[in-house]
């Protein structure tokens, strides 16, 4: 999964939606660790702003 940067407003509702905790705000940016990521979908569903996308 990958999150669009210039369409996240940092609201981080994902970090929640996330069930392995693989979303985190770094900074600036709100990113995926893509090693324990599911690809489950959750993060995606979750976004209201449709920033986030399967890769
Ligand atoms: S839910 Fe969407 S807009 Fe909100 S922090 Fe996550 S990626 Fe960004
Ligand atoms: S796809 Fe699932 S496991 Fe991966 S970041 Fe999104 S909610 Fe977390």
């Amino acid at each position: 999964m990958k999150i669009i940067s210039e369409k996240c407003k940092k609201c981080l509702v994902c970090i929640d939606a996330c069930p392995v905790k693989a979303i985190s705000k770094k900074g600036e940016e709100v990113t995926i660790n893509g090693d324990i990521c599911l690809e489950c979908g959750c993060c995606a569903s979750s976004c209201p702003n449709n920033a986030i996308e399967y890769e």
